[in-house]
């Protein structure tokens, strides 16, 4: 059959999505991609990503990063550059948090994830980080995609939260074309008309994500949900729905986080959702 014509039948099959331009983000065949970061291999390990929403102080960041590890997590996060809403807002520790950050990977073992918000500082991140975060706001930043499409770290790009799985997916088909296998996708909830959360996380995405490309997919539930009370339930379906993964955040303090404390986890809650997403995830596994 004709490459076009298996192509045409392909798009129908997957609704209206045209993958056409997905050269290489597409699924072909089986094959999942599995990306590697230091031990960990994110789309075969169920993985857990977690730490505050950013570097505060060298104290909280490195307490934070010894509680998760305790507690079962894989990674550390913490933004060293927030993109925030307001200008006025904490906006990150910058180069400052970066280091901080270095000294918690040399304390605990864990990679860290960060987040990249300028094209200018891509090259100099990647001193720092082990996997590169693309925020909601920026996820059709084509510059910075392509920066980070041309750099050697995973990236890990999360969706916009008004943004269709077609767009995201052609988001993860820029980084690709530059010459960057190792993109992690992170479904982090869209906007809606519901108040009562900060996001709805779209858990749908994760199956459908799988339909259509060989990459990892994770999900954030804490930026998804932003209550408390929902974060752990929310963990537990996406183990459930296919994740490869979580990223949750977790502050030493709750109370003085400088932002996001409305849905920071103490390191005991991440506890027990570690323990309650991972049997989620093993008993699903047992039933593929
Ligand atoms: C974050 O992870 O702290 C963050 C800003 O997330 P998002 O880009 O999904 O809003
Ligand atoms: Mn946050």
């Amino acid at each position: 059959m004709r490459f076009e014509l298996l192509m045409e039948i392909i798009t129908l099959e997957m609704g209206l999505i045209d993958v056409k331009n997905l050269k290489l983000a597409a699924k072909n065949g089986s094959g999942k991609t599995i990306v590697r970061v230091g031990n960990v291999k994110v789309g075969s390990d169920f993985t857990l990503i977690a730490g505050p929403c950013g570097v505060e102080t060298e104290e909280q960041t490195v307490e934070t990063a010894k509680a998760v590890k305790a507690a079962g997590a894989d990674m550390l996060r913490g933004g060293a550059f927030k993109p925030r809403t307001s200008p006025y807002a904490f906006q990150g520790l910058g180069l400052k948090g970066l280091k901080i950050l270095e000294k918690a990977r040399d304390i605990t073992g864990l990679p860290i994830v960060t987040e990249v918000i300028d094209t200018r500082d891509v090259s100099w991140v990647c001193e720092y980080a082990d996997v590169l975060q693309i925020g909601a706001r920026n996820m059709q930043n084509f510059s910075l995609l392509r920066e980070v499409g041309k750099s050697n770290k995973p990236v890990l790009l999360k969706r916009g939260m008004h943004s269709t799985l077609e767009e995201w997916m052609n988001c993860a088909e820029y980084i690709l074309n530059e010459g960057n296998p190792d993109v992690i996708l992170c479904e982090r909830g869209i906007r809606t008309f519901e108040t009562y959360t900060r996001n709805t996380l779209d858990l749908s995405a994760v199956p459908a994500v799988r339909e259509l490309t060989h990459l990892p997919i994770i999900t954030d539930p804490s930026h998804g949900t932003g209550r408390i009370g929902l974060i752990a339930p929310m963990s537990m379906a996406s183990a459930a729905c296919g994740a490869d993964g979580l990223i949750v955040e977790v502050h030493w303090k709750p109370a003085e986080a400088l932002s996001d404390k409305e849905q920071a986890l103490t390191p005991a809650q991440f506890e027990e959702l570690a323990k309650k997403a991972r049997a989620v995830h093993k008993f699903v596994e047992g039933l593929r």
